[in-house]
């Protein structure tokens, strides 16, 4: 737990999100974690061309205790997932995950017993990037995504009301089947 939570609700909470929102996502560092072909593509997004840099990313760590950010870049293996849980537990909070590529999002082509069907099951995932394998520009995009995500967090009190708000908007809403579109 850490000030924000005990901050009251209202204006003082309010700027100190925008601040930290601003700093966390002026300064992420990537875990590298590359497992398959989709790599050459996350280590040219550091190139000159495309220069992760810009973003406050220059350092890819190669220690997960001073990374936020973990890329996972290519098929995950089941042996290589409890490896995956281990260092996503030794990054420092709080932390985020890109899913890159269609292998690390849903096992992709590798529809078999030797590949974890998305990394989803095994931390949790805040964006998505499709392809195979993305273009550097892609992993930009979802980089600067996630930084409108990070900058947007909320804290606190502001946090916990988010959730709440979330979680009714779920009860109320229509099963699929219900939905336009849906067969009923
Ligand atoms: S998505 Fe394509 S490029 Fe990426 S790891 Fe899978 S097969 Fe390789």
């Amino acid at each position: 737990m850490g000030l924000e939570e005990k901050l009251p609700s209202g204006f003082l909470l309010s700027t100190v999100e925008q601040v930290a929102g601003w700093a966390r996502r002026s300064s992420v560092w990537p875990a590298t974690f590359g497992l398959a072909c989709c790599a050459i593509e996350m280590m040219a997004t550091g190139d000159p061309r495309h220069d992760m840099a810009r973003g406050g990313m220059e350092r890819a760590s190669a220690t997960p205790r001073q990374a936020d950010l973990m890329i996972v870049a290519g098929r995950v293996s089941q042996k290589m997932a409890p490896v995956l849980r281990q260092i996503y537990d030794q990054m420092s909070e709080p932390k985020w995950v890109i899913a890159m590529g269609v292998c690390a999002s849903s096992g992709g082509m590798f529809n078999n017993y030797a590949i974890v069907q998305g990394v989803d099951h095994i931390v949790p995932v805040d964006i998505y990037l499709p392809g195979c394998p993305p273009r550097p520009e892609m992993l930009l995009d979802a980089i600067l995504k996630l930084h409108d995500k990070i900058q947007n967090t909320k804290l606190g009190p502001h946090r916990r009301k988010q959730i709440q708000e979330l979680e009714l908007a779920k009860m109320r809403s229509l099963p699929l089947l219900s939905q336009p579109g849906g067969k009923a």
